[in-house]
C-alpha cells in the first residue's frame, strides 16, 4: 500500500491555501495536479536542451529529438502498440478526434452512419456531427439507462453493415461510468465498423492495452494524467492511419514539395505538421513514469477506496442524489441536493477551500437525459483523502442550511 503522505508531498500545489483554507482539490476529472517531478522535467528542458527537433544536425537538437522520440516509445510501451509510428502526439484529446473524424470525410458518404454514445463529452459529439454534414452520413446514438450505463441490446440493434464508425468514451466524465468498451469493439467489429475510444478519462485511472482492446483509435490528454496541458495522444492502428488523409499541412509532414506536387512523409510524422510542444511531449513521458512507478493497481485501490467512502457519507445528506450509479465506475460521483442549484453549491464551498466542477461537464446531452441543467461533479485522484472528503461533506451540509 503507498503512503498517502508521501503522495501528497509529490504535489507542491496541495499545500496552497484558497480562500484561506487548505485547498481541497476534486476536480481532478478537468485536469489533474501535477507531481514535482513533472514540474521540474519542465524547467529542466528549457534550462538544457531546448531546440526544435527532427532539424538541426546540431548537438541541442539531437538531445531534444531523442528526449522527445524516447517519450513516444514511453507512450507506445504504456498503451501496448503494436509500433511506435502509430502513437502521434496531438495536443489533447480534442484535437485527436477531430482529426479522426477530418480524415473519414474523405471515406464517408451519404447513406453511411456514424454512431456516437449518449454519455459522450462534447467533443467526442461535435466533430462526429460536422463529418455528418460535411458528408450527407447520419449520427447514430447508443442511448444510456437511468443508471449511466449504455444499453448494450440497444447498441445491437443500431449496428449495420452501414456503421462506418463507432465512438465511444472508455470512462464518462459527468458520471464515471467504466463502458465496456473491448465487448462493443469486438460488435462493432463483426459489421466492419472502425472504432475510436475516447480514452480522455481512462487513463488517469488505469494502463490501457490498445491491442488487447483491438480498437481502430484510442484518443487521451496528457493534462488528465498528471502531464502538461496542451499535450496528448492519438494512437491509430497502422493500417487506419495510412488510410486517412493527413490533417494539418507544413513543415515537418512532407517527403517533398513543388508547386506541382507534395508527397506526404512516413507514419507518424504525416500527422505531425509543425513544431509540437516539445517538451510537453518529453514531460507526458516523465508523467507516465510517474504512474506507473506508483503502479495503477495501487492508485485503483486508492480511489476505489475514496469512492466507496464518498458515496457512504454524501448519501448522509438529506435531499441528495447521486447521478450515475453503474457498478464499474470510476471515483466520480456526480450530485446534486434536492431544491438548490449546482452553481449556488459550488460557490458557497468555493469560500471555502474545496474545489468541484458545477454544471453540465460538456455533456449537455446526459443532464437533458435526467432533466437537470447540471450537477456537483467530485472527481478524486489517489492525492485525495478520506479526511478532505469528510470536510466537504460538511461544506455541504453548511451551504445547504445556508441556501434552504
Ligand atoms: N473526452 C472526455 C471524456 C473528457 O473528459 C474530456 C475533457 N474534459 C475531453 C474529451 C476533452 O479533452 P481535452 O479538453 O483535454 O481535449
Amino acid at each position: 500500500m503507498l503512503d498517502i503522505h508521501q503522495i501528497r508531498a509529490d504535489f507542491p500545489i496541495l499545500n496552497q491555501k484558497v480562500n484561506g483554507k487548505p485547498l481541497i482539490y476534486f476536480d481532478n476529472g478537468a485536469t489533474s495536479q501535477k507531481p514535482k517531478v513533472v514540474i521540474d522535467a519542465i524547467s529542466k528542458y528549457y534550462n538544457e536542451i531546448n531546440a526544435n527537433i527532427h532539424r538541426g544536425v546540431h548537438t541541442l537538437s539531437q538531445l531534444a529529438t531523442d528526449a522527445y522520440e524516447e517519450a513516444r516509445l514511453k507512450v507506445q510501451n504504456h498503451i501496448n502498440a503494436k509500433h511506435n509510428y502509430e502513437v502521434l502526439f496531438t495536443s489533447g484529446t480534442t484535437f485527436g478526434i477531430n482529426l479522426v473524424a477530418n480524415g473519414f470525410a474523405s471515406i464517408l458518404k451519404s447513406g453511411d452512419e456514424v454512431m456516437v454514445s449518449a454519455l459522450e463529452h462534447h467533443s467526442n459529439i461535435v466533430p462526429w456531427q460536422m463529418l455528418c454534414e460535411k458528408t450527407g452520413a447520419t449520427l447514430k446514438v447508443i442511448p444510456m439507462n437511468e443508471n449511466g450505463e449504455l444499453i448494450q441490446s440497444e447498441y445491437e440493434k443500431l449496428l449495420s453493415e452501414k456503421t462506418k464508425i463507432v465512438t465511444v468514451n472508455h470512462i464518462s466524465n459527468a458520471l464515471g461510468t467504466i463502458n465496456p468498451v473491448k465487448q462493443m469493439i469486438a460488435k462493432a467489429h463483426q459489421v466492419g465498423a472502425a472504432v475510436l475510444i475516447d480514452g480522455a478519462q481512462a487513463v488517469p485511472h488505469l494502463k490501457p492495452d490498445v491491442q488487447d482492446l483491438d480498437c481502430d483509435f484510442y484518443a487521451f490528454s496528457g493534462h488528465k494524467m498528471c502531464g502538461p496541458t496542451g499535450t496528448g495522444i492519438l494512437y491509430g492502428k497502422e493500417e487506419w492511419l495510412n488510410k486517412l488523409p493527413p490533417y494539418q499541412g507544413g513543415g515537418e509532414m512532407i517527403k517533398e514539395v513543388t508547386f506541382e506536387k507534395t508527397t506526404y512523409a512516413d507514419l507518424p510524422h504525416k500527422f505531425e505538421a509543425g513544431t509540437p510542444h516539445i517538451a510537453g511531449g518529453i514531460v507526458l513521458g516523465t508523467a507516465i513514469d510517474y504512474l506507473n512507478k506508483l503502479g495503477f493497481e495501487n492508485i485503483q485501490e486508492l480511489e476505489n477506496e475514496l469512492l466507496a467512502y464518498g458515496t457512504k457519507r454524501l448519501l448522509e445528506i438529506e435531499g441528495l442524489k447521486i447521478y450515475g450509479t453503474a457498478p464499474k465506475k470510476t471515483a466520480v460521483i456526480s450530485f446534486n441536493i434536492e431544491g438548490i442549484h449546482p452553481y449556488d453549491i459550488g460557490s458557497i464551498i468555493d469560500k471555502l477551500g474545496i474545489a468541484v466542477r458545477t454544471g453540465h461537464h460538456c455533456t449537455q446531452p446526459i443532464m437533458n437525459f435526467y432533466g437537470i441543467p447540471g450537477t456537483i461533479r467530485a472527481s478524486f485522484s489517489f492525492y485525495n483523502t478520506k479526511e478532505e472528503i469528510d470536510s466537504m461533506v460538511e461544506a455541504l451540509k453548511k451551504a445547504q442550511s445556508m441556501l434552504s
